[in-house]
């Protein structure tokens, strides 16, 4: 996981990589946010560049700095196969035997990749059978930490511990770690993690640094993905172009989504084209990704004061046509004629 795939947040990643550079790194840190904004991606990326050998710094963009993802350290990270790295994370007991996270392990890295953490506990929970209403960080897991934190690291380098949905430590797991989090050992970092702003035993609170990931931009992360944003730029191209061949073609594969998807494409639409407007009002740069330097460059400079409105409220008429049922291809073509209009208005 690279701050990169994270979407939105770029205040807090570089302020944390700035951190990290200067080599202050607090030992034991709470990331907060809300539900799925992308807190645990956050501790993953964060972890991967403390450990990259060959970070990387930028002079443009959004993001002063990230790891390379390609030295031995990233790759083992981003295949969460890092021997320093641990999880704990609430897990279901099971009857009489004495079970931890460490027996759902599989499962649970299972879940952070094709999540690519950004599922929740409940999703985590429904792919795990037992009593996942009562699942817990008990003491054995606290013991695991403790246990993990004071062996000698296979790299040599740092020995981490990511706390997932922490807020569910009972309170003899959270005694068991206290005496970690008051004595920490050189070269060990406890990242507790919540994606959800629940509050943790004061005890613990009063010894971690807090993170507050802010919800706001990542929301939409929920929802994007490869295919909305793939799709997105590719529609956005034909409306820079207006090739009516393309655009109507763009238009099919748009109106195979279902209705709930489509209503999410084109809110997830009308935040890029706030922040391209947004980013462009405030002198600064705004990239969309694509990968045509062109269009990335061209593109968010057409949303200015003169048209931003009237992107807004064809984007809003458009959802509003979907949610009575309109037919998705019509509306969408008359809502690609109304944008492309806009756009030459800037
Ligand atoms: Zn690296």
């Amino acid at each position: 996981m690279q701050f990169k795939d994270i979407v939105g947040q770029r205040d807090i990643i570089n302020r944390l990589t700035a951190v990290i550079d200067s080599g202050r790194v607090s030992h034991a840190q709470h990331i907060v946010g809300d539900e799925r904004d992308g807190s645990l991606q956050l501790a993953w990326a964060y972890l991967q560049y403390l450990c990259c050998e060959h970070r990387q710094h930028y002079n443009d963009g959004d993001l002063r700095a990230d790891s390379c993802g390609e030295c031995p350290n990233c790759k083992k990270i981003s295949q969460l196969m890092h021997p320093d790295l641990h999880f704990i994370f609430p897990n279901p007991p099971n009857g009489s035997n004495s079970v931890s996270a460490e027996d759902y392990m599989r499962e649970f890295r299972d879940f952070m990749l094709s999540t690519q953490a950004l599922g929740t506990l409940n999703d985590f929970n429904e792919t795990l059978s037992g009593d996942v209403k009562t699942s817990m960080i008990r003491e054995t897991d606290a013991a695991n930490i403790v246990k993990v934190l004071n062996m000698k690291p296979y790299e040599g380098g740092w020995r981490m511990v990511v706390v997932w949905n922490a807020h569910r430590m009972n309170a003899s797991a959270a005694n068991e770690l206290l005496k970690t989090l008051e004595e920490p050992l050189p070269q060990t970092i406890i990242l507790l993690v919540d994606n959800d702003d629940k509050r943790l035993l004061p005890t613990i609170e009063s010894r971690v640094q807090t993170i507050k990931v802010k919800g706001e931009g990542l929301k939409f992360k929920v929802e994007e993905n490869a295919e909305f944003a793939g799709m997105l730029v590719g529609w956005l191209r034909m409306l820079f172009k207006l090739k009516m061949k393309e655009l109507s073609m763009q238009v099919d594969k748009m109106a195979t989504l279902n209705r709930e998807q489509l209503k999410l494409f084109l809110q997830y639409a009308m935040k890029v084209m706030r922040d391209c407007f947004l980013n462009t009002a405030a002198g600064m740069e705004c990239h969309l990704g694509s990968g045509d330097e062109k269009f990335d460059s061209q593109f968010p400079k057409m949303i200015t004061t003169n048209n931003i409105e009237l992107v807004q409220s064809a984007i809003d008429d458009a959802i509003f046509a979907i949610e009575r049922n309109a037919y998705a291809k019509i509306v969408m073509m008359e809502l690609s004629f109304r944008i492309s209009k806009a756009l030459k208005k800037r």
